[in-house]
């Protein structure tokens, strides 16, 4: 056998993740791809994964983030780390809006979910996320006023973002980085 299968991922362009970016720097990422130094460029910045493997440490962790910087907005009734949810392009969490009649009360609960692959990332990037999914309480689209609020409480949003989108990048050709 002298042909080598590659993965099917493997000759997908890493668009899919880092297309809000220029050409230019979705030209480096790709660089860093083939050059295979993605691994240890997030590894050094990032050397572990949080702890956080159960739905209470996870609900603890960002209604802690919540009550620091978005006390008055509407409860939340549920954080989990969902199965469900397949990280494609933007769909990294969800935040629903959920109406349930309850005898006769209409009762409207909020619900954050988030990709189960958030399990195993550095806390920083679980950070992101969070405060991303969070901000959606307040605001519905991707707008500035959504990115302020993002800053707000993280002020290095911006950068996680990206590095988060080069992990999902390198994960789609490499797998998973941290366990
Ligand atoms: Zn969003």
């Amino acid at each position: 056998m002298g042909r080598k299968r590659q993965p099917s991922s493997f000759k997908e362009s890493p668009k899919g993740y880092l297309n809000g970016y220029s050409e230019q720097v979705q030209q480096q990422v790709i660089a860093l791809l083939d050059a295979e130094k993605t691994g240890d460029l997030l590894l050094k910045k990032y050397p572990s994964a949080h702890g956080l493997n159960n739905t209470r440490q996870l609900y603890d962790y960002a209604m802690d983030i919540k009550n620091t910087f978005m006390r008055s907005s509407s409860p939340i009734s549920k954080i989990i780390y969902d199965d469900k949810i397949h990280v494609i392009n933007n769909a990294l969490g969800l935040h629903t809006y959920v109406s349930r009649v309850q005898g006769n009360k209409l009762k409207a609960k909020n619900e954050i979910r988030i990709a189960s692959m958030f399990r195993r990332t550095p806390e920083p990037l679980l950070k992101m996320i969070l405060v991303h999914e969070l901000a959606h309480l307040k605001e519905k689209d991707h707008n500035k006023a959504f990115y302020k609020l993002c800053c707000h409480m993280e002020p290095d949003y911006h950068q996680l973002e990206f590095d988060l989108r080069l992990y999902l990048t390198h994960r789609d050709r490499f797998g998973d980085l941290w366990c």
